[in-house]
């Protein structure tokens, strides 16, 4: 499948696409706009925004199609053996996942505007972009080698898995680990420190790397577009990620939303890129692709996200510990009295994840699952000396599903940790995965042995509780909690 993109009315705020679909050989063909895109499990049916789509054959003569779904056309190809779609995007709207232009930026989510063949998903694609030549394209893409614009995709996962920028006011910089570019690239009007952001970004993906021994991909873009009002979030894509952060005051909150943003992206790549849930393998771009592993997919990055910046020295502890306590208070004063589970809540991301909802009904896979996972690795660290953690459990699931890129179970899961434990995690798995009882005093079990205290009003058994993390003066606590944030195996001397 071959994309052409321009903006030919940047005042529009539209994309023009052309979709030249060759080699056609049945007589009526399926197309597919996607109805979602991977990262957030909801229903986003981009078809709303098309506001024009037509259908041609080589010479220009129209096709005749109808739509079978909201987002799915069938056309009878009258024996041609290529067509062109011809559609305009709206595209007005600046999250990590959308797509928007004006006359100095190009910004696309190509699974926002990319239709696809049914049954081609897997043949190779090619984007051009029709741009000024003086722009930088800044892309997870490869460019052919007559144009900067001219991207090349193995297949329509890959091209879908790619977000682009294109603008003549692109801000670039790069660090290497281990021989792999990481490249930075920043839209908007922000003037970046570019020696701290090398420094900070090189200590956390280092960790990260340390962690599971490799990186996944030849090469990782994050790109950032930072905006004039207050904005917070990320997506993450195989060897990218996009960003979209404000306000652009220069201040440390900003810098610090880019550090805790950038750092759970990047294990992103790992964790759901790589080590995926196996029923989002592959992609069902039609529909609701339901799983009930989101606690894993997002808990565990949530955790790893903060903590690898701490264990990096990008944070110190005062700097973690602010971000742990900001964790539970947004789970325990939000959701701490929820009916829902977390596996329930990860089916059900697909209803009302990403909605505010009704009281007391879901919990955040993001919050109660970093929970979840701390718990988890704390108990690890706890039975073993610091010997095992859930370090050990995710380089596991990489080994094992992540690296042959086969998709995993929440059994696989649980065999695992249980594996690593040595021992049956069935109350772990009944108690914060499956079940729903309040977690504070499970927690702080866990918290003790690190020196730290949730405190909480246990009065009302009915309301969400307030809390408040604190240390606990407790010297052995605060050696383990020392072991724990810098993943020290070997006890401290003296
Ligand atoms: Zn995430």
């Amino acid at each position: 499948m071959y994309y052409k993109i321009t903006c030919p009315l940047p005042a529009s705020r539209s994309i023009e696409v052309e979709c030249r679909l060759t080699g056609i050989d049945t007589p009526v063909v399926e197309l597919q706009l996607p109805s979602w895109r991977p990262g957030r499990y909801e229903l986003q049916n981009f078809a709303k925004n098309l506001q024009r789509f037509e259908l041609f054959d080589t010479e220009g003569r129209r096709l005749a199609c109808h739509k079978i779904t909201k987002d799915r056309w069938r056309v009878q190809t009258n024996g041609v053996s290529e067509l062109v779609a011809r559609y305009t995007y709206y595209s007005n709207v600046i999250n990590a996942g959308s797509s928007f232009s004006d006359d100095r930026l190009l910004y696309v989510n190509p699974v926002n505007l990319c239709l696809y063949a049914e049954g081609r998903l897997s043949e190779p694609c090619t984007l051009e972009l029709g741009i000024p030549s003086d722009w930088t394209v800044a892309c997870g893409l490869a460019a052919s080698d007559e144009s900067p614009a001219l991207l090349k995709a193995a297949d329509f996962y890959e091209l879908v898995d790619c977000p682009l920028m294109a603008s003549p006011d692109l801000k670039h910089d790069q660090y290497l680990i281990d021989g792999v570019p990481f490249h930075v690239w920043i839209h908007g009007n922000f003037k970046p420190d570019w020696e701290r952001i090398r420094h900070d970004f090189s200590r956390f993906s280092e960790a990260q790397l340390r962690l599971y021994g490799e990186f996944p991909e030849p090469e990782y873009h994050f790109l950032t577009i930072v905006l004039p009002t207050a904005f917070y979030h990320g997506v993450e894509h195989r060897n990218s990620t996009m960003l979209v952060l404000g306000p652009n005051d220069e201040g440390e909150g900003l810098y610090t939303d880019l550090l805790g943003v950038a750092s759970h992206e990047l294990f992103h790549a790992w964790n759901v890129i790589r080590i995926r849930p196996a029923e989002l393998l592959p992609y069902d771009f039609t529909r609701e692709n339901y799983f009930s592993t989101c606690f894993v997919a997002e808990g565990v990055t949530t955790y790893y996200g903060d903590l690898m910046l701490r264990r990096a020295g990008v944070f110190d502890d005062a700097a973690y510990l602010k971000e742990l306590h900001v964790l539970f208070k947004r789970h325990f004063e939000a959701s701490g009295r929820a009916f829902q589970s977390l596996v329930e809540s990860s089916w059900d991301l697909w209803l009302d994840g990403y909605d505010k909802g009704v009281p007391h009904r879901k919990v955040s896979v993001y919050h109660k699952g970093a929970i979840a996972a701390l718990i988890l690795d704390l108990h690890l660290r706890r039975q073993t000396d610091h010997l095992r953690s859930l370090d050990e459990v995710m380089r596991l699931m990489w080994d094992r599903f992540g690296k042959p890129f086969i998709g995993y179970t929440l059994e696989d899961y649980r065999a695992v940790a249980e594996e690593v434990a040595g021992e049956s995690l069935d109350w772990y798995f009944d108690r914060c995965i499956f079940g729903n009882e309040p977690l504070e005093d499970l927690l702080n079990e866990y918290l003790a042995f690190v020196g730290l205290h949730l405190d909480y009003d246990a009065a009302d058994h009915t309301a969400n509780p307030s809390v408040l993390l604190h240390s606990l003066p407790d010297i052995d606590g605060q050696l383990q909690r020392d072991r724990w944030l810098s993943n020290q195996v070997v006890p401290v001397a003296g």
